[in-house]
């Protein structure tokens, strides 16, 4: 389904990571899956947004791209290579950013380039730049514990994005921060998927938040999660450019937006009695 009109990412482009009849159980003596024939094309530069029921999967769908679980059955490929583990192509920002305490900003930021043995001169060039990207060139030497919590998160986006990774997952980024930090963390995350083009997995409990971000939503089913509908979707680029939020009123986008909580609703109480 195509609810507005496309723009730069709906261009054909070439499929990055690709996951094909992806089945997982967690506990095989249960029996259940929690993820069921999952197949799913994430392609160059696509912000894709996934949404569902709590408990449906999104986090475990999340971690089998990243490489961080195996999957039960199905293949997962990026570039058409399997993949085996973590790496640092796929860069993976949590609610709660997983920041050393005992560093500071910029040494978090710094950090994976160092376990990647980039050269000292290159890599401080690179930490200053996203160093900067994200807004903190004042906070470089604070530790974690004196920032807030929209600001940890700037730290986590610029650790990930510092490695320049082909993918980017994002398993509820924004969901810990207050309204005011949640809009200014999109407008922020919008302008650097625009700059760098890089594939993006979004997963968020808020439609508006989907919706508002991403060129594709999907909405998964209850467990065994399932991918049931797709919308192909273009607010984003709208919120981009001036008067940004009257998108957010427009008939389309609150169709839109009915029509996916109808579709998550059915999926939360659809239980066999
Ligand atoms: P979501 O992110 O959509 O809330 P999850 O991917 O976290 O869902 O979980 C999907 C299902 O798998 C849930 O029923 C959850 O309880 C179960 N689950 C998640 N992680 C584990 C685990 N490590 N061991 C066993 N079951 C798990």
């Amino acid at each position: 389904m195509v609810l507005a009109e496309p723009g730069w990412a709906d261009e054909q482009t070439d499929t990055v990571v690709a996951l094909e009849d992806v089945s997982l159980t967690y506990n095989p003596d249960q029996g259940s899956n929690a993820l069921e024939n999952i197949n799913l094309n994430l392609n160059e530069g696509e912000f894709v947004c996934l949404l569902g029921p709590s408990g449906c999967g999104k986090s475990t769908l999340l971690k089998i791209i990243a490489g961080f679980i195996a999957p039960s059955a199905g293949n997962v490929v990026m570039d058409g290579e399997p993949i085996k583990g973590a790496d640092w192509h796929r860069g993976v920002v949590f609610q709660q950013p997983p920041l050393y305490p005992w560093l500071t900003t910029r040494e978090n930021i710094q950090f994976g380039l160092r376990m990647r043995k980039i050269p000292e001169n290159e890599s401080r060039k690179l930490t200053e730049e996203y160093l900067k990207k994200v807004g903190l060139q004042e906070f470089g030497q604070s530790k974690p514990y004196e920032l807030s919590g929209g600001m940890k998160q700037r730290v986590a986006i610029a650790r990930a994005l510092v490695n320049k990774p082909r993918v980017l997952l994002m398993d509820e980024p924004f969901g810990a921060l207050d309204a005011l930090t949640r809009e200014q963390m999109q407008s922020l995350l919008r302008n650097i998927w625009w700059e760098s083009r890089c594939t993006i997995l979004f997963i968020t409990h808020d439609v508006d938040e989907a919706l508002a971000m991403g060129t594709r939503v999907l909405v998964m089913s209850r467990r065994p999660g399932r991918i049931v509908k797709e919308f192909k979707t273009a607010f984003t680029y709208a919120i981009s450019g001036e008067n940004s939020n009257r998108v957010r009123y427009t008939t389309l986008f609150l169709q839109a937006r009915e029509e996916i909580l109808e579709l998550i609703n059915q999926q939360e109480f659809s239980y066999n009695i």
